[in-house]
């Protein structure tokens, strides 16, 4: 019993396992969550970095702009507004502030720092354009002391007639020097760009990769998982489902159970098998103490009511024996010993018919055999019989000497309303009448004087 399968046991570890790879599985989607948040904080990123070089880019231009329609127009509105871009708007600082913020990479602030050192060195150009115009516009210095106050103009402008400074102002503004400017400023950013976007495939090709080993893993696992469901239910299946089914049939056949499968159902079935067994056992003893007679072993009275009826329209020849003066025995050497001499005379008859015939015990000194097979020109063999009979009866064994007498009749002989049993009673009453120790046919001829008995019975 030790070495089977506890399925407890088993169902328990394989419980266990299938639980701790649950765990695993619900772990990686947690790492996978947090890399997909990862990879959207990438792209994030990448976009607001994008929008601040953007907006460098616009408030760089918009500087241009402004300036230039200030040389061209002389209208205060737009050095107002060149101012505002530069005092209050700061798009070009806040952004580079927000680069600054990711320290990540240096590099993209170092090239836009470079733009920004060159927009400031255009805006000089810008200013002293700007302060030329204001010259050639004859605005007053109150007017424009609060934007180009610090800007001073050289001697060698203010010179200049107010058409010739025009003429500078314009030439400061859209000279080869002034777009060599821009496009610097434009390469730094565009290269700056360039790294942002370099910098930002990486981190997402590493995430992307992290990805891709989280999502094997969690294949894995659940392939692994479905290993452990499977093996649970062919475990189960195996040692308990087929089993239990396969039981049933042998429960309604009344058979004892096979001993194979887990170890609990192997117990069930050990103790089942025992139970079964004991119940045969005692189902066959009581059939048997209901058809045998407890001190002969011979069939009981019932047995041979049964059989009568049984072979009632059968070739069958019944003989009825009867122990002479069995009282005596009982009265002179006690109950014992007439118990001794029933046994003797159920030892012999046994011995002296075939096992298809029935020997039975109907009475208390009263006997009778059932043959099969029978009819009246056998009655030889019921003679050889009676005669093999006397002489097991006569052998020495202590006991005093048995005498019987016997009466015999067959089933063709027996009319309607005189049934086999009747007429072979008849037979051993008229052996009665004669004197004992004696055998007769039911269809011997009477001898003188006799009269057929009545009675219904022993
Ligand atoms: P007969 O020659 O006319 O047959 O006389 P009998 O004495 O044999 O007949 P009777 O019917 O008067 O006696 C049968 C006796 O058998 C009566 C009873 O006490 C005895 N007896 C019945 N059953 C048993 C038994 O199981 N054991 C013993 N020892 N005696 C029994
Ligand atoms: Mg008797």
């Amino acid at each position: 019993m030790s070495k089977k399968i506890k399925i407890i046991r088993l169902s328990a570890m394989m419980f266990a396992v299938t639980l701790l790879l649950s765990v695993f599985v619900l772990w990686t989607m947690d790492v996978s969550m947090n890399s997909m948040s990862e990879l959207q904080a990438v792209s994030d990123q990448y976009l607001q970095e994008q929008n601040a070089i953007s907006s460098m880019r616009e408030a760089s231009d918009y500087l241009t702009m402004q300036a230039r329609e200030f040389v061209v127009t002389g209208d205060l509105e737009y050095l107002e507004n060149y101012f505002d871009e530069v005092r209050v708007a700061k798009r070009r600082d806040a952004a580079l502030e927000a680069l600054r913020a990711d320290n990540s990479n240096e590099s993209i602030p170092g090239a836009l720092e470079k733009a920004l050192q060159y927009s400031n060195e255009l805006m000089q150009i810008e200013l002293q354009a700007m302060r030329l115009a204001a010259e050639s516009n004859e605005i007053s210095q109150a007017e424009i002391k609060n934007y180009l106050g610090d800007v001073v103009l050289s001697n060698e402008d203010k010179a200049l007639t107010r058409q010739e400074q025009a003429d500078k102002a314009l030439s400061l503004m859209f000279d080869e020097t002034y777009l060599s400017y821009k496009t610097k400023i434009n390469e730094e950013v565009y290269d700056g760009l360039d790294t942002l976007l370099e910098a930002s495939r990486e981190k997402q090709d590493a995430a992307f990769a992290y990805s891709n080993r989280l999502l094997l893993w969690k294949r894995v696992l659940i392939l692994l998982m479905l290993a452990a469901f499977l093996a649970m239910f062919l475990t189960n299946a195996v040692t308990l489902i087929v089993p239990l089914s396969r039981s049933i049939k042998y429960i309604q056949k009344n058979e004892k159970l096979p001993l194979d499968g887990a170890a609990e159902y192997v117990y069930l079935a050990d103790a089942y098998n025992n139970m079964l067994e004991k119940n045969l056992k005692s189902q066959d003893k009581l059939t048997y103490e209901a058809s045998h007679d407890s001190l002969t072993g011979l069939y009981n009275r019932k047995m041979f009511e049964e059989k009568r009826k049984e072979f009632a329209g059968d070739n069958i020849a019944m003989i009825i024996f009867d122990i002479d003066h069995f009282k005596e025995f009982n009265d002179n050497y006690g109950h014992e010993m007439g118990d001794r001499v029933l046994k003797k005379v159920s030892t012999a008859l046994v011995s002296c018919f075939r096992n298809e015939d029935y020997v039975c015990r109907i009475g208390g000194d009263e006997f009778a055999a059932i043959m099969v097979q029978m009819n009246p020109e056998l009655k030889h063999v019921i003679l050889d019989k009676v005669e093999r009979l006397k002489k097991k009866l006569l052998v020495e064994d202590g006991l005093p000497e048995i005498t019987l007498s016997i009466g015999a009749a067959f089933n063709e002989e027996a009319v309607e309303g005189k049934e086999l049993f009747k007429i072979a009673d008849e037979a051993l009453y008229r052996t009665k009448e004669r004197g004992r120790n004696g055998f007769t046919f039911y269809s011997d001829p009477p001898m003188e004087g006799e009269s057929p008995r009545n009675s219904e019975g022993l």
